[in-house]
């Protein structure tokens, strides 16, 4: 509200009348509410026959190696036809895990940002969380081939959030360190890149390279850092990793098994509602490591806020 005053006025007490500019928020919050439950909708809906593609994919197959052991069957004229089905059932298997990982992430995402799933802040253990969620990724870090250095305090680093959604926070930055963070994985044939053909890792003798985790204080907040010794993220994209379906152009088609492009839009959202903030950095300008940071804070709000 502006307040106006006499212009003569010296004691600037005079108030000849005020200006009150008020914004109907409520289209646009209706609107807002009308896409979250269409997508939830429509996600919800897309899940039942999304599971019925997979388990009658999956039956099939299974169906196909008990006949022939690897698809080829008892009759050798028959042998490509058979090898052929296979491999078209492992596609279409391939693609139904694809959609039904966008469309949880996304039922995910819209229940999130709906407010249906409460949030339980209560003091927890960082350390816990993050330990919990690199068990869950474990299969993944082990493909990657990459190590990780844990350098949280082993007496654990407390702090205000919701226990589950922090686990969901690092398994999901943790997932991305070892889908996008092996050294080789764009940049192979890079001199000195460790992970390439012939050095060690590639031949199983040690890691490929390694995601680091680690922490500090900083004010009223603990800030926490996964860094991964990847091909890093252009600057023109780090900001846009954030909004939904933004990926990396490179990444769009060589990582599109296990993707949704949500990930890091359900993290952010995660960060910023444990009164936390999120932002990336690429160490050096033209690639090498990425490195993700969170804020949370160290205590609970001081009064309700
Ligand atoms: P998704 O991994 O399912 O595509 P995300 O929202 O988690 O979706 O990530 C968005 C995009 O950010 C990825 O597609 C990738 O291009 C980029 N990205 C995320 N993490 C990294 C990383 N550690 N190194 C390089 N690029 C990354």
């Amino acid at each position: 509200m502006t307040r106006l005053r006499s212009v003569d006025d010296a004691s600037g007490e005079d108030c000849l009348g005020a200006v009150a500019v008020f914004h109907d928020i409520s289209p646009l919050t209706r609107l807002e509410r009308v896409r979250r439950d269409f997508v939830a909708n429509v996600s919800h809906e897309l899940r039942t026959p999304l599971t019925s593609i997979k388990g009658y994919a999956e039956t099939l197959l299974l169906g196909m190696e008990e006949e022939g052991g690897n698809g080829q069957g008892d009759m050798p004229a028959q042998g490509g036809a058979a090898s052929a089905r296979k491999n078209f059932l492992e596609i279409i298997l391939k693609h139904a895990n694809h959609m039904t990982k966008m469309v949880n992430d996304l039922l995910h995402l819209a229940r999130l940002e709906s407010g249906e799933r409460q949030f339980e802040f209560r003091m927890v253990n960082a350390a816990e969380a993050f330990s919990q969620a690199y068990k869950e990724c474990l299969h993944l870090a082990e493909t990657s081939g990459l190590a990780v250095r844990n350098l949280l305090p082993a007496e654990g680093v407390a702090v205000h959030a919701d226990q589950t959604r922090l686990v969901q926070v690092f398994r999901n930055l943790l997932e991305n360190a070892f889908k996008y963070g092996a050294p080789s994985v764009l940049d192979a044939g890079s001199p000195g890149s460790p992970g390439l053909p012939g050095k060690p890792g590639a031949t199983g003798e040690g890691p490929r390279g390694e995601v680091c985790v680690y922490c500090q204080e900083r004010g009223g907040d603990v800030v926490f850092s996964i860094k991964d010794q990847g091909p890093g993220i252009p600057r023109a994209d780090r900001e846009r990793v954030f909004e939904r379906f933004y990926r990396v152009e490179k990444h769009r088609q060589k990582h599109k098994a296990g993707s949704s492009g949500l990930g890091l839009a359900i993290v952010r959202h995660i960060v910023e509602k444990s009164r936390g903030a999120i932002w990336v950095e690429s160490p050096v300008e033209d690639g090498h490591g990425t490195i993700f940071s969170f804020t949370l804070p160290k205590a609970p709000p001081a009064h309700d806020e």
